[in-house]
């Protein structure tokens, strides 16, 4: 028996090409999950198919005590204009989150992480707590005090918890698990002088909004934050586990030898994938194409859904159906008529496709949510 820790739905996917998963039955289904926004290349991608099996033909695994090229390149890859200078590869996303904390609280030497409701930053003891989100924490007792979590979007709230043990203010640039809330642009600036102002570092959480997701390399590229300190994961691996940290040059001495490490980071082989997906998704042909598709869809759900009873919000592919009332039997209807989809909070459909999609699935799949959607409801 496993651990009851997920609300598992009873389907058991076998295989997947594309936005298409089988499962066990043969019943296809349109994956607008991508995992959780994790299979950003659409499933068995030939190209990182390939990856995979050139790379588990030399090397599976080598110690971070030896030198990686292919580390170097990916980093390079990641960080090609940007302001960043440094990269560390771990596992995951709260692995990630992880080493920002520790980053940030090393480099400033002070203790306090400020991090906004309703966000989330994972599941390990740190980023629970950095998590805005009661739900999550219940049941676990003293949180770490490190955190102080206040209303996103709230320039008072923000200003109100501000002293001379603010290390760093960690958001995500659109609240993902949240329920797809974007930071405001005014927010985004109160932050910046803050972090300006006071030495405080910027830490954005990417781990669901990076790597083309939302249309661009990386989401705070559209907003005007310049991050100190950048966490990614999920789409990364286009379904190989791997979460990265990026920095500017002026931390680079915080992590010398020893202070920081991980068995698995930067694996040969998600080295070998994420460089693949890299390549693809920061091609400037394709996000131009994720834009595309991200207006072709969102113009799509607004002409069927009507606006007093839906709200669609979001960038890229990265989109929300609020439909104001709990939409888990929505997501069970989706699931039974072969569209699969994922809640944010308790109201929001969330619309994860792979940047793959096409636009016949993006038709196919918002025909399924307005026939689901608009039939009248007793509730
Ligand atoms: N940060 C954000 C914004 C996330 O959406 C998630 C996962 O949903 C995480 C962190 C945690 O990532 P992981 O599950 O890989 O630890």
């Amino acid at each position: 028996m496993l651990f009851n820790n997920y609300a598992r739905r009873p389907v058991h996917l076998v295989k997947g090409e594309g936005t298409v998963v089988e499962d066990a039955d043969g019943k296809n289904y349109l994956d607008f999950t991508s995992g959780i926004a994790v299979v950003s290349l659409g499933h068995a991608h030939p190209a990182i198919v390939n990856a995979i099996q050139v790379q588990s033909e030399k090397l599976w695994h080598v110690s971070n005590l030896f030198e990686s090229p292919e580390q170097e390149k990916l980093a390079a890859s990641l960080m090609k204009d940007t302001h960043f200078s440094h990269a560390f590869f771990c596992n995951s996303g709260a692995e990630a989150n992880e080493a920002a904390i520790k980053l940030a609280r090393k480099h400033t030497g002070k203790s306090t992480i400020i991090t906004f409701g309703q966000s989330f930053h994972g599941r390990t003891f740190g980023a629970m707590a950095a998590t805005g989100q009661e739900k999550i924490k219940q049941g676990f007792g003293p949180m770490l005090e490190t955190f102080k979590t206040v209303p996103f979007n709230d320039p008072a709230a923000l200003e109100a918890v501000m002293d001379d043990d603010v290390a760093a203010i960690m958001l995500e640039v659109i609240q993902g698990e949240g329920g797809i809330h974007a930071v405001t642009p005014e927010f985004a600036a109160v932050i910046s002088d803050n972090c300006n102002s006071k030495g405080i570092l910027c830490i954005v959480d990417e781990v669901q909004t990076g790597i083309g997701r939302t249309g661009t390399r990386y989401a705070y590229e559209q907003n005007g934050l310049k991050p100190d300190i950048m966490t990614l994961a999920k789409g990364l691996g286009g379904g190989f586990p791997i979460g990265a940290m990026l920095g500017t040059g002026e931390l680079f001495d915080t992590f010398g030898p020893g202070t920081h490490g991980t068995t698995f980071g930067g694996n040969p082989l998600a080295v070998a994938v994420a460089q693949t997906v890299v390549d693809f998704v920061f091609e400037e042909g394709f996000l131009k194409e994720v834009n595309e598709k991200s207006a072709a869809l969102i113009r799509k759900l607004k002409e069927s859904l009507p606006p007093d009873r839906f709200d669609i919000r979001g960038q890229g592919l990265l989109i929300g159906i609020d439909c104001k009332r709990d939409v888990a039997s929505f997501i069970r209807q989706a699931e039974e008529a072969g569209l699969l989809v994922v809640q944010a909070g308790t109201d929001v459909i969330r619309l994860l496709p792979p940047l793959t999609v096409t636009e016949e699935e993006i038709d196919q799949a918002v025909d399924v949510l307005t026939s689901i959607l608009l039939v009248p409801t007793t509730i």
